[in-house]
């Protein structure tokens, strides 16, 4: 139980502890960026007949095979078609119907030439160009087939997507529920944000960057304010984190004399699994669950490390992954690039480091630098961090020029394989 897991286990074990959430029903426009929890298959065939890909003439390739621009074939132009109306007339040998993109070709007419390819002449037309045989008609069918599952349990909903499920007529969408969030600080030196300014106290960051982490991955937590170190406050406002899927305390979780959230988080009934894990900026990092996780309706609890950037760093390996997983996605980890390093990095081996870093464009490739003072209290340099450089834990100092993976911090962008 006191044993330090690597970055890699502890994720690993929090994974086998969280599963997918039920399935709700949200309105078309708001399953933009969530996971389907149900295959949904076409009701209809799109397009319902063959239509013409383009503005152009219908007509019977046999017809039009030799046509060239000094010898262009002329045909007697019969029909109209518009998208939307259905051809009233045949196309037999030398003849062609006028037919606009979408528009249902007509009967008799194989191939569809643009208009760029003819002349118009009276009620006649020259082809000047033959087309291939077949050109330009989109079969029916060609999009959506009439009973196909065209989406799968596990998609990630995109504009496009969104596109696919607006013409299947879908405008409640099954999707994964997205669990339910606390969010908790402990420590008697915190001063609350509506709190008036007292030099001696420290504002609390951790609530609201833990509220913005989680709101960058499309979830709205609840905070549940300040825990004072005091095992029967703690143990009141920590019951109240159970009532959600997920419960994030941060601080008070080490080995301090004042520590009392992992005593207090057994004393209700917490199994917890671990508590410390073999990285830096981020040790101590407490993980637990209540009666056999939230998959039967028990909540994950991380007690995350009362440093605001050991904090952030832990959400990021950790919570944003499980949430990720519980919300249904496949892609649980922030996306990683390689990058060369700008200049040395020196390190202690057996913990896996992950340093604040900016990235510049470098050829067909970035240089990553590190944003400066890498204590665990500076926010600022998280602030301007766009990655963390992962040092791995085996690997005790690098060189400029070196190879290093960068995880990316912005963005909506994640990966199956954390990378580490
Ligand atoms: P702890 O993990 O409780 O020992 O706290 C470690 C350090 O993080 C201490 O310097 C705390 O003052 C600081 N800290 C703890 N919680 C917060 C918070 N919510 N906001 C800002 N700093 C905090
Ligand atoms: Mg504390």
């Amino acid at each position: 139980m006191t044993a330090y897991r690597s970055v890699t286990e502890a994720q690993q074990c929090i994974l086998s502890h969280v599963s997918q959430m039920r399935p709700e029903a949200v309105a078309l426009h708001d399953s933009l960026g969530r996971v389907l929890a149900e295959d949904v298959a076409a009701n209809r065939n799109h397009p319902p007949y063959d239509v013409s890909a383009m503005d152009g003439y219908a007509l019977r390739f046999a017809d039009i095979a030799e046509a060239t621009a000094d010898t262009p074939v002329r045909l007697n132009v019969v029909d109209d078609i518009r998208a939307g109306q259905m051809p009233q007339v045949k196309v037999l040998s030398g003849r062609a119907a006028r037919i606009m993109t979408g528009a249902p070709t007509p009967a008799g007419a194989d191939t569809v030439i643009r208009v760029e390819d003819t002349e118009a002449d009276g009620d006649d037309v020259l082809i000047l160009v033959p087309p291939k045989q077949g050109a330009n008609i989109r079969p029916l069918g060609e999009n959506l087939r009439d009973g196909e599952v065209v989406l799968k349990q596990g998609t990630e909903i995109s504009p496009g997507v969104l596109a696919i499920l607006a013409m299947v007529k879908q405008k409640q969408v099954s999707v994964f529920a997205r669990p339910t969030v606390a969010i908790l600080s402990t420590g008697d030196e915190l001063e609350g944000i509506d709190d008036p300014i007292d030099e001696n106290k420290i504002p609390d960051a951790n609530s609201h960057a833990l509220y913005a982490q989680c709101r960058a991955l499309g979830i709205t937590p609840t905070l549940l304010g300040i825990a004072h170190d005091n095992p029967i406050e703690l143990r009141a406002k920590l019951a109240q984190g159970l009532e959600y899927d997920v419960l994030l305390a941060s601080g008070g979780v080490s080995v301090g004399h004042h520590d009392f959230v992992r005593p207090t988080l057994d004393a209700l009934g917490i199994t917890m699994h671990f508590w410390r894990v073999a990285m830096r900026p981020g040790h101590p990092l407490a993980f637990g669950t209540s009666k056999g996780g939230p998959s039967e309706n028990g909540t994950a609890v991380f007690g995350l490390p009362g440093n605001p950037v050991s904090s952030m760093v832990c959400f990021e390996q950790f919570v944003g992954p499980a949430l990720r997983a519980m919300s249904g996605y496949k892609n649980l980890f922030r996306r990683t690039i390689t990058a060369r390093l700008a200049h040395d990095l020196k390190d202690r081996a057996g913990r896996a480091h992950f340093v604040r870093a900016i990235l510049q464009r470098d050829g067909d490739g970035y240089i990553a630098s590190s944003t400066g003072t890498q204590g665990s209290g500076v926010l600022m340099s998280m602030a301007q961090a766009e990655g963390f450089i992962i040092v791995p834990a085996e690997c005790e100092s690098m060189q400029a020029g070196d190879k290093v993976v960068v995880q990316l911090l912005q963005g909506m962008d994640f990966q199956s394989e954390a990378d580490l």
